[in-house]
């Protein structure tokens, strides 16, 4: 058996046309404002992602570079600025933040109409609560977009998601289970005693664990449904620049699974296109908001 390829690429693309019709409908131009701290080349090589996702969309971004010197209170007093702005709809803090930071405390301090990435504690309470029709965390939307792109069935499927962070991993198991979806979940980490095990029982494979290859073809049953979120760089003296990225999943799982999402090309570009929805999303909420207020 060789697994289909569930191309991330092809799904963010038919997400992006359905997303350029409703922005044609916005009566404002929806706005994103992305800030980054500090110099770290690949949170850089993504905002640059991001922007150009805007401009291809038509949603007006804007690029807010602080040096990695700047406190966390001037941070504080930036998004504040942007809480205040209201021809501005999302909002988004790049990670990693310089060392000296809290990124959470920092995520508190968004609005929660304008966390176009899902992680304030508002936006995350309304996902345990089944209220699916605000801010998700934008890589786990994205993998339940693509499992309903593919048109795979996942009532009363076994899904083993393997990684528990709030961004990805718990927020997966969550939208898996939530109903309409209606997996039956089970989430491995680094204290579950046999991963393999619990990976050969499920019918649908979530691997967010940040470990290169780790899910091997025999953790797979047969004609599983394989996602890999996993973004590695590994050192690999056969390519010209002398690294590579790779997913959780081991390649070779093409040949047990039916279904596999690639890496590059699978889970990625479908969080860029899930952020700009997010941001369309938060635009049409708070113009329905303000339009009724003013009227
Ligand atoms: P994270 O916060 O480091 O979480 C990793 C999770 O994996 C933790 O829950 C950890 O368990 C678990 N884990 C670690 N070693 C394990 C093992 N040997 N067996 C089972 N579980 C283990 O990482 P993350 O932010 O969730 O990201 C996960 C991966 O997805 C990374 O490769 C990241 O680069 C990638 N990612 C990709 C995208 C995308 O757009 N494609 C977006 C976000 C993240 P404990 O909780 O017990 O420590």
């Amino acid at each position: 058996m060789t697994a289909v390829r569930l191309d991330g690429k092809a799904c963010a693309a038919d997400l992006e046309e359905r997303l350029k019709k409703r922005i044609l409908n916005c009566k404002v131009q929806p706005h994103l404002a992305v800030i980054i701290v500090g110099d770290d080349p690949a949170s850089h090589v993504y905002v640059r992602n991001k922007i150009k996702s805007c401009e291809r969309l038509g949603i007006k971004s804007t690029h807010i570079e602080l040096s990695s010197e700047t406190t966390q209170e001037e941070v504080a007093q930036e998004i504040q600025k942007l809480n205040n702005n209201p021809n501005l709809h999302g909002i988004l803090i790049q990670s990693p933040l310089p060392s000296h930071m809290d990124e959470g405390s920092l995520t508190d301090l968004i609005d929660p109409e304008k966390d176009v990435d899902g992680f304030h504690p508002i936006n995350l309470g309304r996902i345990v609560q089944g209220r699916l029709d605000g801010m998700i965390p934008c890589t786990p939307a994205g993998v339940m977009e693509m499992l309903r792109w593919a048109n795979v069935e996942m009532s009363g499927k076994k899904a083993v998601v393997i990684g528990r962070s709030f961004n990805v991993g718990m927020s997966q198991a969550l939208l898996l289970a939530s109903r309409g979806a209606d997996a039956t979940v089970t989430v491995v980490h680094s204290r579950t005693k046999d991963v393999k095990e619990e990976c050969l029982s499920a019918d649908i494979i979530v691997a967010a664990v940040g470990r290169p290859e780790m899910v091997k073809p025999d953790w797979v049953k047969p004609g599983a449904i394989v996602i890999d979120v996993g973004i590695n760089r590994v050192d690999d003296s056969n390519h010209e620049r002398g690294w590579r990225l790779a997913g959780d999943v081991h390649p070779d799982v093409e040949h047990v699974a039916s279904l596999l999402s690639p890496v590059p090309g699978g889970v990625g570009p479908m969080t860029v296109a899930m952020l700009m929805s997010n941001t369309v999303l938060a635009t049409e909420i708070q113009h329905k908001k303000n339009g009724e207020s003013n009227g």
